[in-house]
Order: C-alpha cells, then sequence, then structure tokens
C-alpha cells in the first residue's frame, strides 16, 4: 500500500493507494499550524485509511519551496510553524519506508501532466492559478532539473507595472491571481460577471503564457489551481494566438481535468 499526500496552508489531504495505480481511500484534514500536530494528526489520518497495512512507499507535495536535500518546507506565510522541520525524516521515521518530498506545484504538475488533460503530449506547462502563481515544465512526466524554481507568476509583463508580493513590479501574479481580484476588484474570480474586466484579465494572462511558450515551447498549457476555472479559456486561447507570432500555431490552453486530485496522481508517478 502507497501513501500519498498534499500538504497546503489550509488543509492536508491524505490519500493511499493499494495498486500504485488509482486511488483508493482519501481524506481532507485541516492543516495544524504547528508542526509537531502535523506529524500527528497526519499518521492518525494516514493509520485511519491504511487500516494497518504496511506502507511501502509514501509521497506528496507542500505548498512552498523546499530544500535542495528535499527534506523540509523552507519558506511559507500561511504554515510557518513548519518552515525547517524535518518533514521527510519524521515521515520515514513514523512509517518506516521510502519518503518522496516535493514542491505541490511540481506534484500537481506532474499529475495533470501524467494522468490528466496533458496526458499524451510530451511538452506540458503547467500553469496554477490560485491566490498567487506558480507553475512547472514537465517533460515526458517528469520536471526538469532547474538551478531555482520556476516562476512563471514573476514574470515582467508590465514595466513598472503593479506592486507584486515579492517586491517586484509588474510581475504576472499582481494581474491574474485570486489574491488580486480580492484585493484590486473586492471581489472572488467565481464572481466577477463583468466581461470587460475578464478581457484585461486574459489579455495579461496571454501575456505571460506567450512568454512561458518561448521558453518553454510546451505542446499543451494546462492551467491548475482554484482561479483556473473562472478563466473564460476562450478568450485566453484566441489572445494567445494573437499575440504569439513566431510560431505557426499556438499551443492549446486547456483547464486541468483532475481537480484537488492532481496531487494524488503525481505522487503516484513519484512512486513509479
Ligand atoms: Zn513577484
Amino acid at each position: 500500500m502507497f501513501l500519498l499526500f498534499d500538504i497546503g496552508g489550509t488543509n492536508m489531504r491524505i490519500a493511499v493507494s493499494t495498486d500504485g495505480q488509482t486511488i483508493s481511500n482519501s481524506k481532507i484534514v485541516p492543516t495544524p499550524k504547528e508542526f509537531d500536530q502535523g506529524i500527528l494528526d497526519f499518521k492518525q489520518v494516514a493509520d485511519e485509511l491504511s487500516k494497518g497495512e504496511k506502507i511501502e512507499g509514501i509521497a506528496g507535495g507542500v505548498a512552498g519551496p523546499i530544500d535542495k536535500e528535499k527534506t523540509c518546507l523552507v519558506k511559507s506565510p500561511n504554515i510557518p510553524g513548519w518552515i525547517n522541520k524535518p518533514l521527510k525524516t519524521e515521515l520515514e521515521k513514523a512509517f518506516n519506508c521510502k519518503v518522496i518530498l516535493e514542491n505541490d506545484t511540481t506534484v500537481g504538475g506532474i499529475g495533470e501532466a501524467v494522468a490528466g488533460a496533458g496526458k499524451g503530449s510530451k511538452i506540458v506547462a503547467y500553469i496554477a492559478l490560485g491566490s498567487g502563481v506558480g507553475g512547472k515544465r514537465v517533460v515526458d512526466g517528469k520536471v526538469p532539473e532547474d538551478s531555482f524554481n520556476f516562476e512563471p507568476g514573476h514574470q515582467i509583463i508590465v514595466p513598472f507595472g503593479d506592486l507584486c508580493k515579492c517586491g517586484g513590479k509588474g510581475h504576472m501574479e499582481p494581474y491574474v491571481s485570486g489574491a488580486y481580484f480580492e484585493k484590486k476588484l473586492g471581489q472572488k474570480g467565481e464572481n466577477i460577471i463583468d466581461q470587460k474586466i475578464w478581457d484585461e484579465i486574459t489579455r495579461y494572462l496571454a501575456i505571460g503564457l506567450v512568454n512561458a511558450t518561448v521558453f518553454w515551447t510546451p505542446d499543451i498549457i494546462v492551467l491548475g489551481g482554484s482561479v483556473s476555472k473562472s478563466i473564460p479559456l476562450e478568450k485566453v486561447n484566441s489572445y494567445l494566438k494573437e499575440f504569439l507570432t513566431i510560431y505557426p500555431t499556438a499551443p492549446q490552453v486547456v483547464l486541468g481535468a483532475l481537480g484537488h486530485d492532481a496531487g494524488f496522481y503525481g505522487a503516484l508517478e513519484l512512486l513509479k
């Protein structure tokens, strides 16, 4: 039996897979603010889901950048109590098996690339639109080594433009993320009905996707994250076609197919 997880700033999702291919059962619980409690809750949910069966391997993602050795979270605005805490080691101790830890966007991107909307495409650009913006380039189901994390949300799309929470100006994140909608427009993405606002948002997003395309050359662009469902896809595709003049065709922009389960399928792939 395999254990899969997706630890977010608000919730922890934990699942078991008996065959290493499909999800057998899963549960969502709030992410405790303190790390020690987090490990206790994780163990309790895992024991409940596995019904005491031996765990052969564990894999999953955590929200935020992790250290180079992939053992712990190094930065997080939502769960600061987990920063630099030995997540991988504690799980290895608790379950006495191999543990693979990754950044949650990496795991979600791999999941969509191998089992979701990117299935069948060699190079997938995964862009996660949530309260922030993240993304990964996935090639043949794997995220290539990088010196730094890919940060498509922090590419400059407007010279000297709006202030980003990272301190930079004109980055994509303050133009297309959930936090921006709430801060500047006072409403969540799903509540915006003004087509003029959507037109502006999709234009900025398309500029970011043009850049992602010329640097990443994806066969397909998969949008994930909570905000993605509100985005008018036709508009994004049409602007991308209009702006991306160097290629005869633009990659198709599609919605992720797995929702919150993307992380579980990505974790299964990591265990293979
Ligand atoms: Zn930024």
